[in-house]
């Protein structure tokens, strides 16, 4: 089906090294999400009864007290900053994304203020809030955040990102706390962050949102966890400036399924099938001339380890940049993680790939490293 898919419109055929990657499609869905959102396509539904379903399910999946499902994570963050503002007062939400005579300053770290596409401020200001940065580019410490949350904030919003966020990792738990007793719910915007939902609960936050398409490899939606009083008013954006942010029936019905399939799925045997992709790509990898490869853990605590290869321009007659070009050139394009190459290393992260893609990705680097 994908393959006909492909060759109808005449599309790229592309092999993904990049990780859960938005404009490669993010992830690849198993085929019960997949006949799961086929069958709910076809069939006409309560949504509200299904949104309070889903609700629940995800709710007891996550460990949290509430969730709801919206477009996708970005949403989210805009809909929670939302929530944080209007709560469920149907005026405020019907005014919104004029904020006048509402608390609306967004205390975020500067550290945090990445783009995964648009820049994170937007996603804040698109409900009508203003973000308010503490710290600095590379580093922001409790302290200084707690210098910059007053009374009068809205709320406060963390990021956790194994590439975007820069800096030293903060101490979640004490900025929940220190937001918390000056009164300010927390959102954590943890997207690819769904093997540690519980951890991130753990802090506290009054927030945590998640996307259904990256790890946990659903449809594409976002999932809204925690206090039930902001998971409501989350929701309630539906008849505001939530309409074009909504979750699809085919989208609840696909993360509903996508989280099923994770519960039943047997956590120490996955990162041991992932952990065994790597040996053989390293050692291969390593008998290239002026290649090292070596494999480096997720930064954030995900369970897997990615392959790095450092490359030595003199030796492999090639840059990691000429490198990365030449891979995406190919048929099938190869996408690698390429945000250090201008430093000589690149990145492979094979969790979503076959034993045939391996196989392809390491006859390619075969060719263009042996041509010397
Ligand atoms: C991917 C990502 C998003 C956006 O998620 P969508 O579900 O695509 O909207 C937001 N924040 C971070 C940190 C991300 O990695």
């Amino acid at each position: 089906m994908i393959v006909n898919i492909h060759d109808k419109y005449r599309l790229t055929h592309v092999i993904n090294m990049r990780g859960v990657f938005t404009p490669l499609g993010v992830s690849r869905s198993s085929i019960g999400v997949s006949n799961a959102v086929a069958h709910a396509l076809a069939e006409h539904f309560v949504i509200d009864e299904l949104q309070q379903i889903a609700s629940r399910k995800i709710a007891e999946f996550a460990g949290a007290e509430a969730a709801t499902v919206t477009h996708c994570t970005a949403s989210g963050v805009t809909l929670s900053v939302a929530a944080a503002m209007t709560g469920i007062s149907p005026q405020r939400i019907a005014a919104l994304p004029d904020s006048t005579g509402m608390q609306s300053r967004v205390v975020l770290p500067k550290s945090h203020s990445v783009n995964y596409g648009h820049p994170i401020e937007q996603a804040i200001r698109l409900a009508g809030a203003t973000p308010v940065f503490a710290g600095a580019k590379d580093q922001c410490t409790v302290t200084e955040l707690g210098q910059t949350v007053a009374h009068e904030d809205t709320c406060c919003l963390l990021l956790v990102s194994s590439r975007l966020v820069s800096g030293e990792p903060l101490d979640f738990a004490s900025a929940v706390s220190l937001a918390h007793k000056k009164g300010i719910p927390v959102i954590i915007d943890g997207a690819a962050q769904d093997m540690r939902i519980k951890e991130l609960l753990a802090t506290n936050a009054d927030i945590v949102l998640v996307s259904a398409q990256k790890y946990l490899a659903g449809p594409t939606a976002g999932l809204v966890l925690g206090s039930a009083s902001l998971v409501a008013a989350v929701r309630a954006q539906e008849k505001g400036i939530g309409r074009g942010m909504k979750a699809s029936k085919e989208a609840i019905i696909g993360a509903l399924a996508a989280c099923e399939e994770r519960s039943a799925e047997d956590a120490p045997a996955w990162a041991e099938m992932q952990a065994q992709k790597l040996p053989g790509f390293i050692e291969r990898a390593n008998a290239f001339h002026g290649v090292n490869a070596f494999t480096v853990p997720d930064q954030t605590g995900l369970p897997f380890e990615r392959v790095h290869l450092r490359i030595d321009p003199d030796t492999a007659k090639m840059t990691a940049s000429q490198l990365v070009a030449a891979l995406k050139e190919g048929t099938p394009s190869i996408w690698v993680m390429d945000q250090r190459a201008a430093e000589g290393e690149i990145a492979f992260e094979l969790v979503q790939s076959t034993p045939d893609e391996i196989e392809t990705v390491l006859e390619r680097l075969s060719d263009l490293l042996s041509k010397q």
